[in-house]
């Protein structure tokens, strides 16, 4: 049993937080919170382990919405093009070794919307084994494209190579089989990418509900990439179980999404990552359109707005992992900044979306994100009050102590600092 006494409990539900006597931890649930129940001798520790956070805050484990772990970056020397590295060996220990830093930055559980081979599925199957240390992860597989979609970066006569993020389905029937092939190897969700960064679509409405019916039937669900207005509407329409990105959904279409009652999961923290990288690399270096990232980052601030104002749930992820500049283990917790800094969130509110909000892409929307009696114990203790400073999450500087389903972290086996062909 491990008792955590003392400190700040900001438990994730929204109420404000309190000062907490206890909060008792049972095999890899939350037993109790609040006053310490009778019966439990606080002296016996051979039976209990207690954790002391006194002048601390206490809160859920941070889980990030959207993570990729298996992408390529940095390019190395031999391999080849694309966003993987064509080696599945290197890819899938640069995996793992990702993800222990994302663990010990607080962050306890990762969504992972696409990535190379079953890479993910492997590290997440390692760390539930007991392997390797790492987050609670649920993945998709390679995203479903078509010609011209994001991710289908070789010519035609190439296709899409394994080590590619993206897997080529030019119609329904060949996304109905990709559906089933991925299911059979374990995926959690799949990921369709529609809409590059406008307004051209890529897959068509009945596409998108075929793939959700399959995926559904096979009891994985189904998260879209969509920036452009009309491919959020279909996506809508055709039941995907969250949309990430929206950026230019009009007011019609975020109607759509309301009546629908999907998340919105708008990832802003990449685009405020390219404008700062393009400052400190160069445009360049970087390959990216500055301008139209800005653009769409605009765009979002104000669909996040009345993404809300209808009642849509805002979730909470960063696109760490995607790029160079997007370091595993620092930036997780900048989404509430943003959120907060751009959106018209109290910081209450940005730790809602990353804890209690953010446990439906875990497929656990009943069991994580916030800590009461019977739900997972995935616990963050930080020497300072993120309600004061919401900044003070990220790159886990103030982080005390981490638990991951009832299971303390050892924050120090890691080590070291990976070098940055590692990170
Ligand atoms: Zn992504």
């Amino acid at each position: 049993m491990l008792v955590i006494v003392n400190g700040t409990l900001i438990d994730g539900s929204g109420r404000p937080p309190v000062a907490n006597q206890a909060l008792v931890i049972e095999g890899d649930r939350v037993r109790s919170v609040g006053a310490l129940p009778a019966g439990i001798d606080l002296r016996d520790d051979r039976h209990v382990e207690i954790l002391d956070a006194a002048g601390r805050f206490v809160m859920p484990g941070l889980i990030d919405a959207h993570t990729h772990l298996s992408y390529g970056y940095p390019v190395i020397p031999g391999e080849g093009r694309g966003r993987g590295p064509t080696r599945p060996e290197l890819g899938v220990l640069k995996a793992a070794r990702s993800a222990q830093r994302v663990l010990r930055s607080g962050v306890t559980s990762i969504s992972v919307p696409g990535g190379t081979w079953f890479t993910d599925v492997g590290v997440r199957d390692a760390i539930r084994l007991g392997v390797l240390e790492g987050p609670r992860i649920h993945c998709a597989g390679r995203m479903i494209i078509t010609y011209g979609s994001i991710e289908d970066d070789e010519p035609s006569w190439l296709g899409t190579p394994d080590h590619g993020v993206g897997v080529l389905c030019n119609t329904g029937d060949e996304m109905v089989t990709e559906v089933r092939r991925q299911c059979k190897h374990g995926v959690d969700f799949v990921k369709m990418a529609d809409s590059r960064s406008g307004e051209v679509q890529t897959l068509a409405r009945e596409e998108i509900a075929a793939v959700v019916d399959e995926a559904h039937r096979r009891r994985a669900r189904v998260a879209i990439h969509s920036r452009g207005a009309g491919s959020t509407r279909a996506a809508a329409e055709a039941g995907v179980d969250w949309i990430i990105h929206a950026d230019l959904a009009a007011e019609a279409d975020l109607v759509a999404v309301a009546e629908a009652g999907i998340p919105i999961l708008p990832t802003m923290t990449f685009l405020a990552m390219v404008l700062e990288a393009s400052g400190r690399y160069g445009q360049e270096t970087i390959q990216m359109d500055v301008g139209r990232m800005k653009r769409h980052f605009d765009r979002l601030i104000r669909v996040v707005e009345h993404a809300r104002q209808l009642g849509i749930k805002i979730l909470c992820g960063t696109d760490t992992g995607n790029n160079l500049f997007m370091p595993f283990g620092e930036l997780h917790a900048k989404e509430l900044e943003i959120f907060v800094t751009y959106c018209g969130f109290t910081p209450m509110e940005a730790i809602c979306a990353a804890t209690r909000d953010n446990a439906y892409v875990m497929g656990l929307p009943d069991d994580l994100g916030v800590l009461e009696a019977g739900r997972l114990a995935d616990v963050l203790i930080l020497t300072r009050d993120p309600l004061a400073d919401i900044r003070v999450l990220q790159g886990g500087q103030h982080v005390a102590a981490v638990v991951k389903a009832g299971k303390r972290v050892d924050l120090e086996r890691l080590g070291g600092d990976a070098p940055l062909a590692l990170s």
